[in-house]
């Protein structure tokens, strides 16, 4: 007798056990924990990579999110640079891997300063010119104050991280220190299928070099070149990377008129994806390596 009523009890406790995870279970999905992503499986790969084009009006800032690395190209401006830690830290990022400070004009590397001073970064990739303003001095005392290992970027640069993710480095080839923009490090980040050019402010002398060089250029996704101005997104290099979306990043109703019309004419006869931080806010691109999703941050 008494033995049975033990076991009517435990059989009672198993039930509550499994109504109680089955709750949680329901209240987890309802919340979305479970089920974040509706359209993007991870499947067999190790997980989803982000591409976050972070608004900083007119200027750079792009985190990359890999299954197992945070990359940070370019910070905005140096009065951006609290807003780009903030956003980091709002996705629980507590250290950088990489850091790549795309060319020392002031809206690429501006606030970078802050997130040195306030986020442990391992690594900066820099193309290595030598520039006279404040901003860049500054930036450049603190990657030696903290000892952060330096990089010098240069075309032909392949990293393949364990996560499957691949990083290549097309540009700059032979900078010149009398023209920046041109000496912009263009990067591609491919994982799976998808693929990510970043060209910082690369104009149609550095688009003409990747051409020569035999690179891949063939990405998923564009980021225009220097905010979309018509300097730089030549009809041939457009045609090379045959992109599906443009990212365009620049400030509303910035004073260089970015981006040109000619840019937003010739992506829209393409038929090619427009996304602008300027319209639209920070972009997010996630990938599971095989398709990939688009979503705003604000
Ligand atoms: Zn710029």
């Amino acid at each position: 007798m008494a033995r049975r009523k033990r076991k009517n009890r435990s059989a009672l406790t198993t039930i509550i056990f499994v109504l109680v995870l089955l709750a949680f279970y329901y209240l987890l999905d309802s919340s979305g924990l479970l089920n974040r992503q509706e359209s993007l499986d991870t499947g067999a790969g190790s997980g989803l990579a982000e591409v976050h084009f972070i608004d900083v009006g007119q200027g750079d800032s792009i985190y990359i999110k890999t299954p197992m690395q945070d990359i940070l190209i370019d910070g905005g401006e140096r009065e951006q640079g609290e807003k780009v830690v903030e956003y980091l830290k709002d996705q629980n990022v507590d250290d950088l891997e990489l850091v790549i400070g795309t060319h020392p004009h002031s809206d690429h590397i501006g606030g970078l300063i802050t997130v040195l001073k306030e986020i442990p970064v391992k690594e900066v990739m820099d193309p290595g010119l030598v520039h006279t303003s404040k901003t860049f001095e500054d930036y450049l005392r603190l990657i030696d104050q903290k000892d952060i290992v330096f990089t010098l970027a240069r075309a032909g640069i392949k990293r393949e991280y364990e996560d499957g993710t691949r990083l290549e480095i097309f540009s700059p080839a032979d900078p010149d220190a009398d023209d920046l923009n041109n000496a912009s490090i263009v990067s591609k980040l491919t994982y799976g299928d998808i693929s990510f050019l970043f060209t910082g402010d690369a104009e149609k002398k550095s688009e003409n070099e990747m051409l020569k060089s035999g690179y891949k250029l063939k990405s998923t996704v564009l980021k225009a070149g220097h905010h979309g101005s018509s300097t730089s997104t030549s009809d041939d290099f457009l045609k090379a990377a045959a992109p599906e979306a443009v990212v365009i990043m620049c400030g509303a109703d910035n004073s260089y008129g970015h981006p040109h019309k000619e840019i937003l004419e010739k992506l829209e006869q393409a038929s090619i994806d427009i996304y602008r931080t300027d319209l639209l806010g920070t972009i997010i691109v996630e990938t599971n390596g095989t398709d990939y999703h688009v979503r705003y941050a604000n």
